[in-house]
């Protein structure tokens, strides 16, 4: 039973945890998650590898987690289950005692990910089990804003110091949380901001925050990415008539962050997203292509270094640093 290792002193509503739990989501202490990545399944059972192959990762080795369940946002083509799609009252301002340690974190993904993956001992070769066992990458990008987590930097230099290296998948909102990166000079090994729109017009009706500011904090990350020197990307995860509109518009915050690569992915209507919107908002990976088309002429620095069809997604790259990451 998943919610086993659940605290029962936990800000998030029982009834999110109830239907994630439902869901396959494992959880962990306050607001730890953990779940199995379709691409897991995919690899351990048929040999397929998700587009991060691209950058190196392996995904029957690779954590899906969040160190919080909370986020200051409400994208209508996100697949957390929202506040408000239950009829509870939105939060995300809670006090840091309300969050695991980073220590708890490790724990709870480490337990997670054996849940995740048990099931498969019986049914694939022992060589390809054990491997799964001793996993190499966490993303941190499940469901929940990561730098909402406090204590981000003690967490990263953790999972780094177990051996794992990790992608961090931010909405942009909280440029505090970098600022304090680079005090520590602790950097996730590929750090993601999303660029949710192409105004802050748009911006309001995509993400529907629950904060006043956010797209000016944004746009502050977006200024602090372009000083790191490590692996960075800008995401734009297109959801039709919603905000994959005005290709240019996103042009100049592109070069505001500098990345080391673009990653131009369509919308899935996965999980809850479904609740928001519909399949005629999935975009085809011929729409991806010519919206990129359209990004790319404006940005020639940029070239095309990966495209995959099945999971809508282009990657461009500046050259600044390799594809594929060093000694995975
Ligand atoms: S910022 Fe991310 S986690 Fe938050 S609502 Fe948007 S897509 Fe979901």
């Amino acid at each position: 039973m998943s919610l086993e290792k659940s605290a029962s002193s936990s800000v998030i509503y029982p009834e999110i945890k109830e239907r994630l739990a439902k869901q396959g989501y494992q959880l962990y202490g306050k607001q730890i998650a953990v779940k199995k990545c379709l691409w897991t399944h995919n690899y351990l059972k048929e040999d397929r590898f998700c587009y991060k192959s691209a950058y190196g990762i392996q995904s029957h080795r690779c954590i899906q987690a969040t160190p919080t369940l909370l986020c200051n946002h409400q994208c209508l083509f996100c697949w957390r289950l929202q506040e408000k799609d239950i009829g509870k009252k939105p939060f995300w301002k809670v006090k840091d005692s309300d969050f695991d340690t980073p220590e708890e974190v490790y724990q709870g993904l480490i337990w997670g990910w054996k849940r995740c993956i048990s099931g498969y001992k019986p049914i694939v070769s022992q060589e390809k089990f054990s491997n799964a066992s001793k996993p190499k990458h966490v993303a941190l990008s499940l469901a929940g804003e990561p730098t909402l987590y406090p204590f981000m930097v003690e967490l990263l230099s953790l999972l780094h110091e177990k051996g794992l290296t990790t992608f961090l998948v931010s909405n942009g909102t909280i440029p505090k949380a970098f600022e304090k990166m680079f005090k520590a000079g602790v950097f996730p090994t590929q750090l993601y901001i999303t660029i949710p729109a192409p105004s802050k017009d748009d911006y309001i009706k995509t993400c529907k925050p629950l904060i006043k500011n956010g797209w000016e904090e944004i746009n502050r990350s977006l200024e602090l990415m372009a000083k790191m020197t490590g692996r960075t990307v800008t995401r734009l995860t297109m959801a039709k008539k919603i905000n994959m509109i005005k290709p240019k518009e996103y042009v100049p915050l592109i070069k505001k962050a500098n990345p080391s690569f673009i990653e131009v992915k369509g919308f899935v209507p996965v999980g809850f997203s479904q609740y928001r919107v519909t399949r005629a908002n999935m975009p085809y990976i011929e729409d991806i292509q010519s919206f990129t088309n359209q990004i790319k002429e404006e940005l020639p620095e940029y070239k095309q270094v990966f495209e995959m069809e099945e999971s809508k997604v282009i990657i461009l790259s500046n050259n600044k640093h390799p594809l594929k990451i060093d000694n995975l």
